[in-house]
C-alpha cells in the first residue's frame, strides 16, 4: 500500500514554499500541491508594482520553474478547486469529484479581493486586482486611458495609482476614511503616503462613497459619490481590501475567526491539519494570539514550520511581521505590527520632508513597529529594538549620529 501523501491546499507562496520546505526538511514521501488558479504558484507583489510597469517579466514572478515541481517529485494539480475536506476520512474533494486522502493536510488558501457591491460594479473596465490576469488587465487599461478612478486609498490601490501615474494617467483615489492607509499606519505616515501621492499630481476625495458608477453600454464611463460628485473615467480598480478564504476550513469544523485559528506551530484545532499564509490567525510568542496579516514575507516564512509541524516536528513561528512597498521613487519596509490604539507616539529619525527617515511607533516608550523609507538595511537592528521590548531613550533613538544596533546596549549599561 503506498502512503497517504501530504496535500497543500492553495498552491500561492504560502503553499509553493510549504512543497519546498518539505523536501528541504527531508520529507521523501508523496506530496499534492492543488491550486485552482491555472498559472504556476506566483509572488503577488509584482502585480501592483513592477510587473504591471512592464519592467519585470512574468516568469520572474513564479515562485518555482515548471521543471522544480517535476525534479523534486511534486504532484502540482494546477486549475482544480478543492471543494470539501473531510477531516474524520481525512481526504480532499476536487470540483470534479476526484477524492485525495492525506496523512497531513496544510491549507493556504489566501485571500480573494473583496468585491464592491454597488450599481455598475460588473460593467467592463471595472477592475480588481489579486490574479495576474488581472494585473494584464490593467496594465492594458492604464496604456488606453486618460482618466482613472481608483476606489480604495490601501496598498494596492496606491500602488496601482503610482503605476498609472507614471504612466500619465490623470488618476482620483476615492477613500472612505480621513487619509489613505491610516487604517494600516495611523494618521502620522498616512499623511506621508498622502503627500507623496498628491505631489505626483493625484487628487485625493477623502471621507468618500462611491454610490454607484456610470455604465456607457457595458463598459464604466465614470464614479458617482454619495456627495453627488461624477468623475468620469476611462477604466476603475477596486482596492478595498481582501477577505481570507476561510470557507473550506470553515465547513471542515476547524476553528475560525477571523483567519483559521492556528497555534504558534501553525496547528490548527484538528492535529492533522495546519495552515499558513493570508488564513493563519496565529498565536505569537511576541505579539500574543490572534496574529493575522496579509503580508508577503508571512506567506514566505510561515510554510518552513508548517512542514516542521507536519513531519511531528518542534517548530515555532515568530518572525516579526514585514511588508514592503514601493511608489514612484519611495520604497519602504515595515517591521512589527501597528494597531488602533496599540501605540501612543511616533518619532522620526532622518529627513520626513526629503522621505528618506525612519519611523519608530513607540508605546509605552518601547518600540512596537519600526519603518525606514529610503533608509536600506536596518531591518535587523529595528527587529531588535522591537522584540527587546526595552524603553528607549527617544533623543538617542532619533539622533542620526548614534547607531541604531547601539541603543539598547547604551541602555543596559547606563
Ligand atoms: C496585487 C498585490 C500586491 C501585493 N503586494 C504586497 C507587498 O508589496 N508586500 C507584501 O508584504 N504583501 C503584498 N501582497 C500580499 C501578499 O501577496 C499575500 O499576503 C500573499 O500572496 C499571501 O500568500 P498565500 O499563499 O497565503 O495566499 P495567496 O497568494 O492568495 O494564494 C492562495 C492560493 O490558493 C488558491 N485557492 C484558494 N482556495 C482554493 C481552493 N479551495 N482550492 C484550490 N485552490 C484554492 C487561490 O486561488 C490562490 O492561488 C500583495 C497582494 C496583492 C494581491
Amino acid at each position: 500500500m503506498t502512503a497517504q501523501p501530504f496535500v497543500i491546499v492553495g498552491a500561492g507562496l504560502a503553499g509553493a514554499k510549504a512543497a519546498e520546505a518539505l523536501r528541504e526538511q527531508g520529507y521523501t514521501g508523496p506530496v499534492v500541491l492543488i491550486g485552482d488558479e491555472p498559472d504556476l504558484p506566483y509572488e503577488r507583489p509584482p502585480l501592483s508594482k513592477d510587473y504591471l510597469t512592464g519592467k519585470a517579466e512574468r516568469d520572474a514572478a513564479f515562485v518555482h520553474d515548471a521543471d522544480w515541481y517535476t525534479d523534486h517529485d511534486i504532484d502540482l494539480r494546477l486549475g482544480q478547486a478543492v471543494v470539501e475536506i473531510d477531516p474524520d476520512r481525512r481526504t480532499v474533494t476536487l470540483a470534479d469529484d476526484t477524492r485525495v486522502g492525506y496523512a497531513r493536510l496544510l491549507l493556504a488558501t489566501g485571500s480573494s479581493a473583496r468585491p464592491l457591491r454597488v450599481p455598475g460594479a460588473d460593467a467592463d473596465g471595472v477592475h480588481y486586482l489579486r490574479r495576474l490576469g488581472d494585473s494584464d488587465r490593467i496594465k492594458a487599461a492604464i496604456a488606453s486611458s486618460e482618466r482613472m478612478v481608483v476606489i480604495g486609498g490601501g496598498w494596492i490601490g496606491l500602488e496601482v495609482t503610482a503605476a498609472a501615474r507614471e504612466a500619465g494617467v490623470d488618476v482620483t483615489v476615492v477613500e472612505s476614511g480621513d487619509l489613505p492607509l491610516a487604517g494600516a499606519l495611523g494618521p502620522e505616515l498616512a499623511r506621508v503616503f498622502a503627500g507623496l501621492h498628491t505631489e505626483h499630481g493625484v487628487t485625493l476625495r477623502t471621507n468618500a462613497q462611491v454610490e454607484r458608477f456610470t455604465v456607457d453600454g457595458s463598459r464604466v464611463s465614470g464614479a458617482v459619490l454619495a456627495d453627488g460628485t461624477q468623475l468620469p473615467a476611462d477604466a476603475v480598480v477596486v482596492g478595498i481590501g481582501a477577505a481570507p478564504n476561510l470557507h473550506l476550513a470553515a465547513a471542515a469544523g476547524l476553528r475560525v475567526r477571523r483567519g483559521v485559528v492556528v497555534d504558534s506551530a501553525l496547528r490548527t484545532s484538528n492535529p492533522d491539519i495546519t495552515a499558513a499564509g493570508d488564513i493563519a490567525e496565529a498565536d505569537h510568542p511576541l505579539l500574543g494570539p490572534g496574529v493575522r496579516v496579509e503580508h508577503w514575507a508571512t506567506a514566505l516564512n510561515q510554510p518552513a514550520v508548517a512542514a516542521a509541524t507536519m513531519l511531528g516536528r518542534d517548530a515555532v513561528y515568530d518572525e516579526l511581521p514585514y511588508f514592503f512597498t514601493d511608489q514612484y521613487d519611495l520604497g519602504m519596509e515595515f517591521h512589527g505590527l501597528v494597531t488602533p490604539g496599540g501605540y501612543d507616539r511616533v518619532v522620526y529619525r532622518g529627513d520626513v520632508p526629503g522621505r528618506e527617515f525612519i519611523a519608530f511607533w513607540l508605546r509605552d516608550g518601547r518600540v512596537v513597529a519600526g519603518m525606514n523609507v529610503n533608509v536600506w538595511d536596518v531591518g535587523e537592528p529595528i527587529k531588535a529594538l522591537i522584540r527587546s521590548g526595552q524603553l528607549v531613550d527617544e533623543v538617542r533613538l532619533i539622533h542620526p549620529d548614534v547607531p541604531l544596533d547601539q541603543i539598547l546596549e547604551s541602555e543596559e549599561t547606563r
